[in-house]
């Protein structure tokens, strides 16, 4: 069964107005496990909306969304979530990270909200922090990183509840082009470690490269890309 599954999806915005726009015109994409995908678009093709969808924050106007193997498709609100915060880690191009917090808490904070004892949510961030090279931050603030040391603690809140699937949108988007190299070979390596599947938005066609296999979003539709 493929991690994600989404058949025939479309979403448009204003409709019936004469500002409709059409964003997805029958999206198909099926991601298997440990597979690892790289969505090139350019801005305003509809990259946030087609990643809000596959993450369960937005519903699709038409088509199915298939989350673990399991249809999302008019479920309730509560199921989503709960799908949401099990199954799916975001990543975007800005940290997000809670400001109060120190780079450990923030990792353990989502576990302790998923019922991991505080104990085990620890043990779990300090080995996470390890595999992207910052444990000795762990008692940090987000403010006290530099911008890659914020992105790197931002990959490991992604994955500490387990997600079977991860959701980047630009995740190296905000940093200089040499950090942007090194983070973006953690975020490889952290993901091709945990054998879980991605989807990973990017510009930059050289890190689309290093992926397993590259999309277009065009049109409102996907085309893989011949390299
Ligand atoms: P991208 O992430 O590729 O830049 P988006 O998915 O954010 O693109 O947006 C695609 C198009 O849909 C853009 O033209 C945007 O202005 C429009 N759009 C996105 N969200 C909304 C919304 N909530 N209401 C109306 N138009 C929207
Ligand atoms: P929380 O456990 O903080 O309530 P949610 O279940 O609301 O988290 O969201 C799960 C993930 O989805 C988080 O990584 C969060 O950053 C992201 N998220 C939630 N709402 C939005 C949104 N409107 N746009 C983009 N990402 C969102």
């Amino acid at each position: 069964k493929p991690v994600l599954r989404l058949a025939g999806i479309a979403k448009s915005y204003n409709h019936g107005k004469p500002n409709e726009i059409n964003v997805l015109r029958g999206v198909d994409l099926e991601i298997a496990t440990g597979e690892i995908v790289a969505l090139v678009a350019p801005s305003g093709a509809g990259k946030s909306t087609l990643l809000h969808i596959a993450g369960l924050l937005d519903t699709p106007d038409q088509g199915t969304v298939h989350v673990s193997g399991d249809d999302m498709t008019g479920q309730s609100d509560r199921i989503r979530t709960r799908v949401r915060r099990g199954d799916v880690g975001f990543i975007y191009q800005f940290h997000h990270l809670l400001p109060e917090f120190t780079a450990l808490e923030n990792i353990t904070l989502p576990q302790l909200a998923n019922g991991v004892g505080k104990s085990t949510a620890e043990a779990r961030a300090r080995d996470l922090l390890r595999e992207v090279g910052v444990e000795d931050r762990a008692g940090h603030r987000p403010a006290a990183l530099s911008g890659g040391e914020q992105q790197r603690v931002a990959f490991c809140r992604a994955l500490a509840n387990q997600p079977q699937l991860l959701l980047a949108d630009e995740p190296t988007g905000n940093l200089d082009p040499a950090t942007a190299d090194q983070v973006f070979a953690t975020l490889m390596g952290l993901v091709r470690g945990t054998g879980l599947s991605a989807l990973i938005a990017t510009h930059n066609l050289e890190l689309a490269a290093r992926m397993d296999r590259q999309i277009r979003l065009e049109a409102g539709q996907l085309v893989p890309m011949v390299s």
